[in-house]
């Protein structure tokens, strides 16, 4: 069936992207989004937020013809640079192999060029500057009908399907459970984050890596900063909401120059404005999501953080968004559209939940773990063993951010590649052990009790 009329809450990554799809099926697609349009100059309001772009979002936009422009405006990371407490350096590579990279890219940048694209197509009409407010969800027989508040008034719009890809905040997802026997947990990290630029300068020791994503790790605080192509970073402080040192008391400039001159004193040196900065950018909240239904009667279906939302520790919610639209459209090969958005939920948040928990994981990795000797030993040997065993052997963070590997599944191979090493760890101590006994009893000679050789 084709020629339905689609609504698409939500301009953002996944929005956009959706909108492509449905436009290429067929479908009208109408866009409501309550920012203005990015596509207008100054629209990012001067915040500018880096995203990883690795092989799931690579793909997805390599499937609209979009991943030449998206590269032309993204920054390579070959991999980590953590920063250590005592201004020592260490790089840690992404893969094994040179192709194993992730691209930074400005969210703003991608949006834009994402939604240009869409509305290029003569099937899309957005408009900005309006908030969904109210939804009824409909049923098989009944469409949705959206709420919007606008600055001439309220509207109201109707449309055969309403895709909600309006974020980790949903107002369509909130709807869409309402009077369901839904399931919804809502995990909100006790911790932060404020953007600050670091801005290009003539040299310095930051910008001396400008392929890399560096990290400041620290369990009372952390720093992770996304090159850009200009040789400038733009880097996020995350720190908890409550206690000493949190947000919630760093908001003089004695308390906000103290915890830089202490905690972070490079930044402190290559940022002359950190605290004008630090006081001036607003506080944003992290939340993890875990929700179902993600769809209703073939009416509704949510897509991107508005289904799943994750933590940002595994940079992956993005590349996610941008896999489910790739997901969706295969799904809507089925004619039968409440059929193919339960196929998109069944075949998707399996996979989602599983990124859920890896991302508030790697959390506590990226804070503490990555600075310690165990844990560089450890990335060494797994690097090592995926040169030595190519098709046995893949890191559990190759596979994320290299691959398509359904999360799911890419974790149970992980946790079965370390059970044969376990293993083989194990029968090797073991034949070590065997292999000692024997030449013991072979040198106390050839009667030795036991010896039947
Ligand atoms: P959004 O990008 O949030 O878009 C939602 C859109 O809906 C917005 O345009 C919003 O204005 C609009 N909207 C909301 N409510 C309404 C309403 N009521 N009416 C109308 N419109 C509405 N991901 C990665 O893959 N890699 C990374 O490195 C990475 N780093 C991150 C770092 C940080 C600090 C954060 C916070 C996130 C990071 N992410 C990363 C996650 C990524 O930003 C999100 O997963 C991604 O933006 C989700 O896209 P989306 O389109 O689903 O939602």
């Amino acid at each position: 069936m084709s020629g339905k009329r689609v609504l698409v809450a939500g301009a953002g990554l996944a929005g956009s992207l959706a909108a492509i799809h449905f436009a290429q099926l067929g479908h009208r697609v109408e866009i409501h989004e309550r920012r203005p349009d990015p596509r207008a100059a100054g629209a990012g309001g001067g915040r500018s937020i880096n995203l990883g772009l690795s092989q799931r979002g690579i793909r997805a936009l390599d499937q609209v013809g979009l991943l030449g422009p998206v590269l032309a405006a993204a920054a390579p990371m070959r991999g980590r640079v953590i920063h250590q407490r005592d201004g020592e350096l260490d790089f840690q590579p992404y893969g094994s192999h040179e192709d194993q990279i992730l691209r930074s890219v400005l969210r703003d940048d991608l949006n834009r060029i994402l939604l240009a694209k869409a509305l290029e197509h003569p099937n899309v009409s957005a408009r900005f500057g309006v908030t969904l407010t109210d939804f009824d969800r409909g049923s098989a027989a009944k469409e949705p009908v959206c709420t919007f508040d606008s600055e001439s008034g309220p509207y109201h719009v109707s449309a055969d399907l309403v895709v909600g890809a309006d974020g980790a905040f949903s107002t369509v997802r909130t709807r869409l459970l309402r009077g369901l026997p839904a399931d919804f947990r809502q995990r909100v990290l006790p911790w932060g984050y404020k953007e600050f630029a670091i801005a290009a300068g003539p040299s310095g020791e930051v910008r001396s890596s400008p392929d890399a994503l560096h990290v400041w790790p620290g369990d009372d605080g952390l720093i992770v900063a996304h090159p850009n192509v200009n040789g400038s970073l733009t880097a996020t402080v995350f720190l908890p909401l409550s206690g000493e040192r949190s947000f919630a008391t760093l908001t003089t400039e004695g308390s906000v120059r103290d915890l830089f001159d202490t905690r972070f004193p490079d930044v402190r040196r290559l940022v002359p404005d950190i605290v004008e900065q630090f006081l001036s950018h607003p506080t944003g909240h992290l939340v993890t999501v875990r929700s179902s239904p993600w769809q209703h009667e073939g009416r509704v279906v949510l897509i991107g953080d508005a289904a799943h939302a994750v933590y940002p520790f595994y940079g992956q919610g993005m590349n996610s968004a941008l896999e489910d639209c790739a997901v969706l459209r295969d799904c809507l090969a089925d004619d039968d559209w409440a059929e193919a958005l339960r196929t998109f939920e069944r075949r998707r948040k399996p996979h989602t939940d599983v990124l859920a928990d890896l991302s508030e994981q790697n959390f506590d990795e990226l804070r503490t773990r990555v600075a310690s000797p165990l844990f560089l030993a450890r990335k060494k040997a797994d690097l090592v063993l995926s040169r030595v065993f190519p098709k046995r052997w893949m890191p559990l963070y190759t596979m994320v951010s290299h691959t398509t590997i359904p999360y799911a599944d890419a974790l149970r191979r992980a946790r079965r590649q370390h059970a044969v090493l376990a293993w083989a760890g194990g029968a090797a101590l073991a034949a070590a052990l065997a292999g000692g006994a024997l030449a013991r009893r072979r040198a106390a000679g050839p009667h030795s009790p036991g010896d039947r050789s």
